[in-house]
Parts: C-alpha cells; structure tokens; sequence
C-alpha cells in the first residue's frame, strides 16, 4: 500500500500504530562529497535519488530545474542532505493549488479545523526524534534542545487549536445609536475571516518551532499556506511536513518548496497570488517589506537585547541568566543577550561570575548535547569573527582566549566594550558577548534606544518600582524584569519595535494577524430599541 498518499481517518489510524517508525530504516545517503549514515527515519517516497522532494498539491515532486541545493552539517563542513532547487513555474503551481484549496477549507467548519490540528500536533510529537535528529545534522542543535523544539511545536498546534476556536468563534454585535446623531437603525455584524494564501518564510535557527507558529494559526483561521523553510533546516522541515501530510490535511492547503531564498524568494514574496507573508529572519525582512504589495506583513526580524544590571540587583541571578540568555544555542536566538549594560561600581564583581560560569559550559558537537555547538555556516563564523576583531583592534579586554575551529567558537566575553565598537550595536548571532561598563541607568537607556532594533531587553533589580520606568523608558517590544528575554510561551505576545519587526505575534495575535473583519449591517425601516 502506498502509505504516503492514504486518506486522513486511515492514515491517522495507521500513524497511531507507529507508521512511521515501522518505516524508520538507518539510511546511507551519498550526498556529494559525504556519505553519510543517518538514523533518521523517513518515508521513501520523500527522496529520490539522495534527494529530498517538495511537497506540492499532497505529493512529493522532484522539481524540473534538474536543480538541487546541498544542506551543509555545520559540525562536519559536508553535505548532509540535498534539498530540490524548486523554480518560478513550481512556486506559481503550489500557490495556484494553495488558492483553490483555500476556498474549499474556508468552508470547514472551524471544529473540524481544530481537529485536524490536534491530530497533526500528536503525529508530531510520536515523530520528535526523526526530526530532532535533522535538526542536530542540518543546524548543529544540541539533542536535548533539538527534541525540545519538536514537543513545544506540537504543544503550540494543540494551543492554536483551542486559541482559535476561543479567536474565531466569536464576533461583535454592534448597534448604531451609540455613535452621535444615529437612531438605532442599524445593527452591525462582525466577524473574522481568512485572508487567503499566507506565505511562511522561518529561519534556521527555529525552522520547525517558527513554521508551525506560522502555519496554525493560518490554518485554523481558515487560510491555506506555502512554506518556503530555511535551507538550514530545509529536511527538518520536510519532515514536519510529512507529519501535516499524515494528519489528512486537503491538497494542496499546505505546500513546502525548496531552494535558496536568494533564487526564490522574490517568486514568492512579489507574488500576486500571495495574500500575506509571515516572516522570521534578518535584514533580509526589511527588503521583503519593501518589495511585497498591499498584503499584512507579519516581520520578525533581529535583535540586540540588552541585559541592564542595577546595584541593588542579586548579581548571582544576573550572572545565570546573562550566561544562559547569551549563550544557549550558541547565541543563536534572536532573544540572546547581545549586550550587557552594568553600573561600573560592580562590574568587576559580575564579570567575575559570569566568567566563572563560562567556564563551565561544553564545547563541541551538537550529538554530545555541548552547550556550544558550531554555529550555522562558515560565513556566519567568519561575520563573528569581524566583529571580535574589530573589537580587539579596539581594545576591547578579552576575558577568555579567543579561539575558533571550522564552525566551532568558543564562548567569549569582551569587557570594557565602548561604542566605537561594531560589536556594541551588530547582532553577532553567536558565542561572543559584550559588556559595556555604564556610570549611570540614564546612559544604559540612551545606549539602548540608540540601537536600530527593538526587540526585547531585560533589567535586573530588587527595585520592581524602578524596574517598571525604566522598562516604559526602553524602546523594546518586551521587557523582561529580573530575566533573560524569551520568546515564550507561545501565547505570549510577542514583537520588535523599529527595525526588528512588523506586527504582533504569540498565538492570538498571529490568529487575528491572518484574519480580515468583515461586517454585515442590517438596516431597520425604523429606529427599534428593545424593552423599548
Ligand atoms: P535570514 O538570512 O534573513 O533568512 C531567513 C529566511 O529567509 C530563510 O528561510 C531564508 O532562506 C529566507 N530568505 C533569504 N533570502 C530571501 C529572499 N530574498 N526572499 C525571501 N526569503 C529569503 O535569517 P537567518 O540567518 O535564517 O536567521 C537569523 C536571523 O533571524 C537573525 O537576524 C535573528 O535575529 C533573526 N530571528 C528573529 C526572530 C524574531 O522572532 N524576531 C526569531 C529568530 C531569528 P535561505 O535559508 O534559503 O536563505
């Protein structure tokens, strides 16, 4: 039986006996220069020819571009899987099927909706390990946090799910005599509907987590969607793919197409067929912005948290969260600490501490779980490495050797940073983190809303009074008091002030992100008031 292309009641079935399991195999895949052995499971009909397939109309295709782009292991510097280089014709084909399914899945009721992405967030968490495994091999994230991205995924469907039925079950009634020189003649109706093609375009460092914060919320307000995953991440999010295949969805309501962003991406985000565009990344954001025509934007761009260290603060906290918000993943998050503002009087006494725990973090491949990991591409290693240098050249203190590897850096803190320094406003996104020594919260605020970006930050004090000014006073999209910055939960809002982004998102608000409001008003002959 072809168990990729079964209906969704029998493929549910089927999955619940462990489907895919029953399929997992250890593969050999020559993929250019490496043979590589994996364990990671998959379905056959995903790959031809040591090639992963696109996911278009509920099939798997090789593209006609005759194309591929190779998926690099950051740790091993070689080709761990190859991904289809999808063209113009291919991208013009799945929007086409994402259009006409759109219309017939805006017809679904809303708890049939829900269904479906309850199903598909347990068929997600029964295949967590294939796809953290991907997740390890393509973006070298640490096992334990690997397996972590795929459970939370599958708790943010399931939360969408019942968010949306709460979202979307409702409307307003509103009447016109409230408004000055209106009799009640008018009831007025409202109501959310789907927008119609939403594109979703996450980045590597969460491909699986930021697709499925895209891609439920747009399902279940009635949407249908194209990803166009990260090649980092590309098989990661194959996978995830496969498990919304298994799940029954209707074809063509979700598509995934492969290839560079570079080559791609103006296919798809200048494409008249696209109604919205969900996006996660860098700069690469701010020129979608520009490009794309009269659609909502949903722009989650980059970062420069600051971490603001008072007196009074208990510098043991600081430290832990300064060492774990800047460093988890290599500082590969967008809500990394990426600059540490401390008062100068007890600068020394936390640059101690956070030292002392720098050296208690792991360095080394992702399968050992090291805390530092290699970070995503040679070009990304080579960008820190211009601003460590730059840093140096300036006289930044370095508190531990600098060293690199291939892809490897080790964790690094540069005190006494000033603000000549690049690394005092770029986004290394990596192991390096500055500290800039201020004589005043007066100067860490200027310093903060000096940053062309305004994501998040953070303010460690037992002062919740002055906690509170001098979070108003931050130009942040959130400010975390007494905390690293973080994204989640899930259903927390979530967003970037100037350059880091566009629009809201956390559960709700990307539900009501991918909705329009549409009114329906009833005209009385004659004013009616009830009781009346
Ligand atoms: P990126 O280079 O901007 O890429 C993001 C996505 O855009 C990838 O899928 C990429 O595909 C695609 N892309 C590239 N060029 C494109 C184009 N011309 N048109 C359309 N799509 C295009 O970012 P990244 O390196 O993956 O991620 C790191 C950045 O993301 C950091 O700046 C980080 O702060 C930010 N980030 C922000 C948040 C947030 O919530 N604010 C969360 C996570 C990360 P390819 O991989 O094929 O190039």
């Amino acid at each position: 039986m072809n168990l990729l292309f079964m209906g969704g009641a029998q493929a549910q079935a089927t999955t619940l006996n462990n489907l895919w399991e029953l399929q997992s195999k250890t593969s050999s895949i020559n993929a250019g220069r490496a043979s590589i052995t994996s364990t990671t499971a998959y379905n056959e009909e995903m790959v031809e020819n040591d090639v992963f397939k696109y996911y278009s109309n509920g099939e798997w295709k090789v593209s006609n571009s005759g194309k591929c782009v190779p998926v690099i292991n950051p740790t091993t510097r070689k080709t761990q899987y190859k991904v289809q280089a999808c063209n113009q014709e291919e991208v013009d084909n799945v929007i086409e099927s994402a259009r006409i399914a759109q219309k017939s899945w805006a017809k679904t009721p809303l708890w049939k909706r829900a269904e479906l992405l309850h199903k598909v967030a347990a068929i997600l968490k029964q295949h967590t390990k294939p796809i953290a495994d991907c997740l390890v091999k393509e973006i070298a994230k640490p096992a334990k946090d690997a397996l972590t991205e795929v459970v939370r995924s599958g708790d943010l469907v399931s939360y969408c799910a019942e968010e949306g039925i709460r979202v979307l079950g409702r409307g307003n009634y509103l009447v016109s005599d409230s408004f000055p020189g209106n009799e009640r003649t008018k009831y007025c109706l409202t109501s959310k509907i789907p927008l119609g093609v939403v594109l979703a375009i996450p980045p590597f460092n969460y491909p699986v987590n930021l697709a499925v914060s895209k891609i439920a919320p747009a399902l279940i307000a009635g949407n249908s969607l194209v990803l166009k995953p990260p090649t980092q991440g590309a098989v990661a999010a194959l996978h995830m793919m496969h498990c919304f295949h298994l799940a029954g969805f209707p074809k063509g309501l979700i598509s995934c197409v492969t290839g560079k962003g570079s080559e791609i991406g103006d296919f798809l985000t200048m494409h008249p067929g696209i109604n919205c565009i969900s996006f996660t990344g860098g700069d690469t954001g701010i020129a979608i912005s520009k490009k794309a025509g009269m659609v909502p934007l949903q722009m989650e761009l980059g970062g420069k948290d600051a971490c603001i260290i008072l007196e009074d603060s208990d510098l043991d906290l600081a430290a832990s969260n300064i060492v774990k918000g800047g460093f988890s993943y290599s500082g590969q998050r967008c809500t990394a600490v990426k600059v540490v503002l401390v008062i100068e009087s007890i600068a020394d006494t936390l640059v101690k501490k956070v030292n002392e725990k720098i050296e208690k973090l792991t360095v080394g491949p992702p399968e050992d779980n090291c805390d530092i990991t290699p970070v995503v591409t040679e070009c990304s290693a080579n960008f820190i490495e211009s601003l460590v240098m730059d840093a140096k050249q300036k006289g930044a203190k370095f508190c531990q050797e600098y060293r690199r590897e291939g892809n490897l850096i080790w964790p690094l803190l540069l005190d006494c940073v000033r603000s000549d320094m690049r690394i005092a406003w770029e986004e290394p996104f990596g192991p390096v983190l500055p500290v800039i020594r201020i004589d005043s919260v007066e100067e860490a605020i200027r310093h903060c809303n000096a940053s062309n970006f305004g994501l998040q930050g953070c303010i460690f004090t037992k002062d919740i009074n002055k906690a509170i000014l001098i979070s108003d006073a931050m130009e942040m999209g959130t400010v975390q008091i007494n905390s690293a910055p973080a994204r989640g939960p899930d259903h927390f809002p979530f967003q970037g002030l100037k350059d880091s982004g566009i629009g809201s998102q956390g559960i709700t608000n990307s539900i009501n992100m991918m909705t329009k409001v549409k009114s329906t008003v009833i005209n009385l002959p004659a004013p009616s008031y009830t009781m009346g």
